[in-house]
């Protein structure tokens, strides 16, 4: 039966990856020598593959950076790995003499600056997603000695005892003045009224229930008020209430923005339960491809950038009016631009009120931004919090976070914990290990309910982790950056910090973009540690040294704005008819190189024209809620008569890389359903048009994707936003058109969105980037990456060990100077 089937390939998923941690957690020692050793054979290649390649060809300062650069890892690894043979350090932590501490030190900060120096170099973490894959398709053969995993994995549970973490306590960070008893004494009397008596009860307890008078005052006085408050006083779910309650909703909606798409979902679901209304009716919330609001919707929770996206349909934003800019601190790209644009708005609609709401105390930056708006502060509760950090650095910190969980767990108070990891696939990762370890333990420990919450958690799931934690029990959360100061989660009496965030990282110079796992700033450390004293006096520890905080760590986290890639934000601005880019009002403005960089790729693009100016390809462009090489792909289509397919590819290309799975016990069906989607050898994309086509015929079956090894969920969300696009080309008035015969055409399509992404075979089977002659690999999960055509077209780049190239097609040169002539008019 499906629940059978369900089940089935949940445990074997579940054994498939415990059998790869066990293999990587059996030996920390091990496992870093293996890293080590592949990374240096991969460095050594490298090297001597740009030796062959370059030799006699004249490099630029770049290239030549590169290679030096590369030499210098090559030799230092070499180095330390020999160090390591002779001193025998990467023993556990607990081994860790006075003298080995302090070379790690000094090791940590080598990596951090070389981290800083080159941005991409080498990645501080060491299970990303990518890698954990890569090695599992390199390691096959190794992984196949099943038994001896067996034994492994038990051998594992002991680990957990032996292996200890030290910590070093280094301060307290004070709490507020405020009435600890009477706080407890309150939330106690809640508990024995009706539900929505308790909700309402529990509404008053906010921080920011005594300042409401105060605060509904202040938004009269004033057009524009910036607001400060610590995470969890009740900003997102009071404000918009609050004003609801005092008219505001008469004469338009409030909107309210938020970085992240949980939290928009999350919040607005919160509120609608306060308000006893169904989400959706009175209170929605709005996020890319899902609209779930109504012609009744006076409060809407929104992403940044769907607010961003409703200044094309509706310039001064007439249907609003309040506009509450949440989370304003986390300085996201869509963030900065709306400053700019509701700024602007503010000017000719007096009737507007803007509310700018942050975390962190340094609003005075919003306040100058505003011509000087006035600041409302709302007093904080936060208990004393006491920092911890590690005696040694820890190489692996997703290890050392689960190791001292269960530290907490067996050795501290009741009181739930929250682990900051860096995305999904770590989270599971982690999920599976705590599993794993706690299962092996059965009742010697106290139950331990883990919740994980990340961006694309199923939202039945997200409610979790907001039930109270049973009696006995003990709740550990593991989320990303969103529990830093968007969620609030009750309860949370320990924070494990590992320091670590994903981060886009760009590089104006090849316009080429990363995302990377990296260093966090300090003041998004003290905001973590800060989440565990919501309640009582709470414990954060840190897994990284008292000097590295000190010495390694920036600040504050350098804007988006200044680390990304501007083309989309270019196009859109372009489209709502801002012309001088220069003299836009940025509160930080983004370096001149990536903003030209974007010009240059939306020329190229054809999507402006040589003064710059919005084409009709464009205007068109402009209405997909895509990257910019994705929409002309679609554009384009319809000279190509292959729309209807392009779509198809786009809404599977958006995704990402959650379509297909592999359980362990049926490895070699998984593949071999996947390769049946790569007869042809026709490149990855049109195998995802296969995929969605078989899919389509079956009328959408979800018998048939497990058949297939394929996610029905995946496949369900790629089917919902290829409506929205289908819908989309309807607007822009292209029509439906399928062209499956001619699969040429399609990757004519393709090409016309991705030229910039085209790369050349080398002698090594290594590739290189036409236009920047970066050295990349074919991932290996593409259909190619036994095929190694002479050129392909790649949709991303993943950076892990190596820069991969994922989703490939083959490419015919004749077809980039049929396409993109201008663009690839010199000859190398
Ligand atoms: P702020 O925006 O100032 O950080 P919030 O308004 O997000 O504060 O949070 C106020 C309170 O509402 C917190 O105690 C938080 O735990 C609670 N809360 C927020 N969202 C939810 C949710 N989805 N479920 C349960 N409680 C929630
Ligand atoms: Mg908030």
């Amino acid at each position: 039966t499906r629940k059978e089937a369900e089940e089935a390939i949940r445990r074997s998923n579940a054994a498939e990856q415990d059998d790869m941690h066990a293999l990587r957690k059996y030996s920390r020692q091990e496992y870093l020598k293996k890293r080590e050793e592949k990374k240096l054979e991969e460095l050594r290649d490298d090297i001597e593959d740009e030796q062959y390649l370059f030799d006699g060809v004249k490099l630029s300062e770049v290239e030549q950076r590169e290679i030096r650069h590369k030499k210098e890892l090559y030799e230092l690894i070499k180095k330390r790995s020999e160090e390591d043979d002779n001193v025998n350090e990467y023993r556990m932590p607990d081994a860790y003499d006075q003298e080995g501490g302090v070379n790690q030190e000094k090791r940590f900060s080598v990596a951090m600056q070389r981290y800083r120096d080159t941005h991409a170099e080498e990645k501080m973490n060491p299970f990303a997603e990518q890698e954990a894959w890569e090695e599992h398709q390199i390691g096959k053969a190794t992984l196949n000695y099943g038994s001896k995993n067996k034994k492994q994995a038990s051998d594992d549970y002991q680990f957990v005892f032996e292996d200890q973490i030290d910590f070093i306590k280094a301060s307290v960070m004070d709490g507020d003045k405020f009435d600890y008893d009477e706080m407890a004494d309150s939330i106690e009397k809640s508990k024995a009224k009706s539900e929505s008596e308790a909700l309402q009860a529990e509404r008053k307890k906010l921080p920011i229930y005594t300042y409401r008078d105060e605060l509904l005052q202040a938004v009269q006085d004033h057009q524009v008020l910036v607001i400060v408050g610590e995470t969890g006083s009740g900003k997102t779910t009071q404000i918009p209430q609050y004003l609801h309650e005092a008219g505001y909703t008469k004469h338009g909606m409030i909107a309210c923005t938020q970085p992240r798409r949980v939290a928009a979902m999350s919040v607005a679901a919160r509120v609608a339960h306060e308000l006893g209304v169904k989400l959706g009716h009175e209170v929605g919330y709005s996020i890319r491809f899902e609209d779930c609001t109504s012609d009744k919707t006076i409060l809407k929770y929104m992403t940044d950038g769907m607010l961003l996206r409703e200044f094309l349909g509706e310039p001064d934003l007439a249907s609003y009016s309040v506009v509450m800019v949440d989370e304003a601190h986390e300085r996201t790209l869509s963030t900065d631009i709306l400053f700019a644009l509701v700024k602007d708005i503010s000017r000719f609609r007096p009737d507007l009120k803007l509310l700018i709401s942050s975390a962190t105390l340094d609003a005075e930056k919003f306040s100058d931004y505003f011509d000087s708006a006035p600041i409302f502060k709302i007093p904080g509760r936060r208990y004393p919090v006491e920092i911890h950090f590690t005696k040694a650095p820890e190489a692996d910190y997703l290890d050392a976070a689960i190791v001292t969980a269960l530290q907490i767990h067996v050795t501290q108070p009741p009181g739930d914990i929250l682990i900051f990891l860096t995305g999904q696939e770590e989270i599971e990762t982690a999920e599976e290990i705590l599993k794993h370890r706690t299962r092996g333990l059965g009742t010697k420990i106290a139950e331990l309910i883990i919740c994980p919450i990340y961006a694309n958690l199923p939202t039945e799931l997200q409610a979790k982790i907001f039930e109270p934690t049973p009696e006995g029990a003990r709740k550990v959360v593991l989320a990303t950056n969103i529990a830093e100061t968007s969620l609030t989660i009750d309860g949370i009496k320990y924070v494990i910090d590992p320091g670590f965030v994903k981060m886009k990282s760009y590089n104006p110079k090849t316009g080429m973009e990363s995302l990377l796992v990296s260093p966090i700033s300090k003041a998004s450390a003290m905001q973590r540690a800060g989440r565990s004293g919501r309640t009582g006096p709470g414990k954060c520890f840190r897994l990284y040294t008292a000097y590295n905080y000190q010495n390694d760590l920036d600040d504050n986290t350098v804007p988006e704005i200044q680390r990304t890639n501007l083309t989309n934000v270019v196009l859109t601005l372009k489209s709502l008819g801002i012309h001088d880019l220069l003299h836009f009002e940025f509160m930080d403005p983004p370096p001149a190189e990536a903003l030209l960089k974007a010009l240059e790729l939306l020329f190229a693009l054809s999507a402006l024209n040589k003064l710059g100016e919005l084409t009709k390809v464009g205007r068109r462009m402009a209405e997909f809620p895509l990257d910019p090489m994705l929409s002309k792909m679609i554009v384009v289509s319809e000279k190509y008569k292959c729309s209807e397919d392009i779509i198809s590819i786009a809404a599977m290309l958006s995704i990402g890389n959650s379509i297909f799975y592999r359980p362990k016990d049926k490895q070699v069906h998984a593949d071999n359903a996947r390769l049946n989607f790569h007869t042809g050898n026709v490149g990855d994309h049109i195998a995802l048009l296969k995929v969605y086509n078989s899919w389509k015929e079956t009328n959408y079956s979800t018998q048939w994707c497990y058949e297939n090894y394929i996610q029905v969920r995946s496949m369900k969300r790629a089917r919902d936003i290829r409506d929205q696009l289908a819908g989309l080309l309807e607007r822009v008035e292209i029509e439906l058109t399928t062209n499956t015969n001619d699969l040429d055409a399609i990757k004519k399509s393709i090409t016309s969105g991705f030229f910039p992404h085209s790369a050349k075979l080398q002698k090594s089977g290594a590739y290189r980037t036409l236009k920047h002659a970066q050295t990349v690999h074919i991932h290996p999960s593409s259909g190619l990456a036994q095929i190694l055509p002479r050129w392909v077209v790649y949709h991303e780049l993943v950076l892990t060990t190596k820069e991969y190239m994922r989703q490939i097609t083959e490419l015919k040169p004749e077809w980039l100077l049929e396409i993109a002539p201008h663009y690839y008019q010199q000859k190398d």
